[in-house]
């Protein structure tokens, strides 16, 4: 949908004017009668709103600001939460529940705010060890036997250290993982950040897309199965969900999102990763060490400025199931960065810095190394080494 910004007016405006009103962020308007425009003070709600979920913070609601404000309306204990066929119920208390049960130690995967089979089997164990009929729904009785006992086994982090048994039990071998890449925006009507620059035309859709298909080249000889989420021109390009959808389908073990970030101040430089967590303090463990490898073997290796690792809520992090890092490297709008994107040889230079990232994510952390001593063409070395040498 197009974004509802400053200016608009209708019922939609309303809508979000009522949900933001609930959330006290934004005050009863003195003019009842102008309720239904996109004013200052909605704007300025609506920045509020972002900032506290982890969003984008532009001040206009597109698709992920839209769904985060109607998940935002529902409390937990205003509604029996069950796993609905085929549309699952959505929302801010389904994040909260999962996010008790995680606290104690179930396996619901990610708190991504969505009641599916995995939450209800974990409402269901909950019930059984509690001595409730194990439903899987979340109604007054189990959500009393919650409040009763969630803050009792709080303590450690139960998700995170699933995570990491997980990608331990991998062992240190690249050969057979499978990683989705996914270059930023793309298609006809998204080109990203797009700079002019003399005769050339610059754009983040163009420049993800060529170091998504290096890193694509780079993986694959290191033995990993790797995934695109799109082509270099494609005639739509898949929304957000589409992306995250085909990463779960395949059960992907990483993915890595590509972005180059713009600013109006051409000063602006440097790169920055983010991975999944919530201002609750949730995180995805495994998301936030890939996101400091991919970070500081990047900045090693190219001198790009360092502009830290951050935890956000984004729909490519919240809705993957897989440790997801998304990636900004560099501005295109700053003239030092730009000069360096434009080059083939830094972009490469990028690509093996991610390359050493991953490779060390499946290193036993007591076994990790440096930042920027992997030399990646041994990787590749090492693997037809470990093929010529192999019995059968
Ligand atoms: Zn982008």
């Amino acid at each position: 949908m197009r974004p509802i910004c400053r200016g608009d007016r209708g019922a939609a405006v309303l809508e979000i004017r009522a949900i933001l009103t609930g959330m006290q962020l934004v005050p009863p308007s003195p003019e009842p009668a102008e309720d239904g425009v996109f004013d200052h003070a909605l704007e300025r709600a609506v920045r509020t709103f972002q900032q506290s979920r982890g969003l984008s913070v532009d001040g206009e609601v597109g698709d992920e600001t839209w769904r985060a404000l109607l998940a935002a309306q529902w409390h937990l204990g205003a509604r029996t939460l069950y796993q609905q066929i085929p549309d699952a119920l959505i929302g801010d208390d389904v994040r909260q529940l999962q996010e008790r049960l995680l606290e104690m130690g179930y396996d619901v995967g990610r708190a991504d705010g969505v009641y599916g089979a995995r939450t209800a089997k974990a409402v269901g164990q909950f019930q059984r060890e509690v001595g409730l009929t194990p439903d899987g729904a979340c109604g007054p009785h189990t959500l009393n036997a919650l409040r009763r006992l969630g803050r009792k086994v709080v303590g450690g982090s139960p998700q995170r250290l699933r995570e990491e048994q997980v990608f331990r039990a991998y062992g240190p071998v690249l050969v057979g993982r499978q990683i989705v890449i996914d270059p930023g925006h793309g298609g006809p009507d998204d080109p990203g950040v797009y700079v002019p620059d003399g005769p050339l035309r610059w754009s983040e859709a163009d420049l993800a897309y060529d170091m998504a298909s290096r890193l694509e080249g780079r993986l694959a000889a290191a033995g990993m199965r790797v995934h695109l989420t799109r082509g270099p021109h494609p005639a739509q390009a898949p929304s957000t969900l589409e992306r995250a959808q085909l990463a779960n389908d395949l059960g992907a073990d990483l993915l890595i999102s590509l972005h180059i970030d713009g600013h109006p101040n051409p000063e602006a430089d440097g790169v920055a990763a983010f991975h999944y967590g919530t201002d609750n303090g949730v995180t995805s463990t495994m998301g936030e060490r890939l996101a400091g490898l991919v970070l500081r073997e990047i900045v090693a290796r190219t001198g790009l400025r360092n502009c830290q690792v951050h935890a956000k809520s984004w729909d490519i992090l919240r809705l993957t199931r897989m440790p997801a890092v998304r990636v900004d490297i560099g501005y295109l709008t700053s003239p030092t960065d730009r000069a360096r994107l434009t080059d083939p040889r830094f972009r490469d230079l990028v690509v093996e810095a991610i390359v050493a990232a991953v490779q060390r994510m499946y290193y036993p952390l007591e076994a990790d190394v440096l930042t920027g001593s992997i030399d990646v063409r041994e990787l590749r070395a090492a693997l037809a080494g470990a093929e010529f040498s192999s019995p059968s």
